[in-house]
């Protein structure tokens, strides 16, 4: 369960504080699925930086499971990051020199997996993704939508509690966005990770059994409603 209780994010600009986070709190139980929307500069990004221990809020509590993450320490913080949570982006950040394969295992051997088990975890998400005959490309020889679902797989293979994922279809094509829009529900009806999702996407949100609607650092209307 993500529990947030009245969490407030304040930047500075010139006099007047900017309420990026305004005293925002919600639910979302463990293996749902939640779509965040709102105009431009409504305070999704700083949400999602805030859930994925990234930021801190300036006031109110936030919990990850029995997690506090407004108060973890430096250590817990980068176990949270490396072992519960997965992040995606709307720039894929491959590397190019690297294969698919290699981007997808980097993360689980920097955090210590031996290859015994990184090998299997890797062509099993490979697999969900729909890339194994990808695995051995380079990203220069993929299609955005190739490098998004790349990028998925590199967030799950470590078996995270938390997908978070900010404008994922932000860069693609509609065609290479409906693949990624299909991945990320195939992992959603899958139960695999709990997934909150920023998005345009009028269908995903639609399709999200949570849809979160945001407006001057606000949940609108309060949520739950
Ligand atoms: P969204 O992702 O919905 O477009 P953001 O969370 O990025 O919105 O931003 C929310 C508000 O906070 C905006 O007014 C934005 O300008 C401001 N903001 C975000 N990050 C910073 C920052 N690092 N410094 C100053 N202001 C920021
Ligand atoms: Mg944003």
């Amino acid at each position: 369960m993500i529990r947030l209780q009245k969490v407030t994010r304040l930047y500075s600009r010139g006099e007047a504080p900017i309420r990026a986070l305004d005293e925002v709190s919600l639910e979302i139980p463990h293996g749902e699925f939640a779509a965040v929307t709102g105009p431009s500069g409504c305070g999704k990004s700083t949400l999602l930086n805030i859930l994925g221990g990234l930021d801190r809020p300036d006031s109110g509590e936030i919990w990850i499971g029995d997690l506090p993450l407004h108060r973890a320490r430096d250590a817990a913080l980068t176990r949270y990051r490396r072992h519960d949570l997965g992040l995606i982006f709307q720039f894929f950040n491959l590397l190019p020199a690297m294969t698919v394969e290699e981007n997808v295992e980097l993360p689980l051997l920097l955090r210590g997996d031996p290859p015994k088990k990184t090998r299997p975890r890797v062509a099993e998400t490979l697999e969900l993704v729909g890339l194994t005959a990808r695995r051995h490309h380079f990203p220069h020889q993929l299609s955005g939508g190739e490098m998004q679902r790349t990028a998925i797989a590199r967030a799950l293979a470590g078996r995270p509690k938390l997908l978070l994922a900010d404008e994922p279809t932000g860069n693609l094509d509609s065609g290479n966005a409906a693949r990624v829009i299909e991945t990320l529900l195939k992992i959603a009806s899958q139960k695999i990770a709990t997934l909150v999702i920023v998005t345009h996407s009028e269908e995903l949100a639609r399709l999200a059994p949570r849809h979160i609607r945001m407006l001057d650092g606000k949940i609108t209307p309060p949520y739950p409603q």
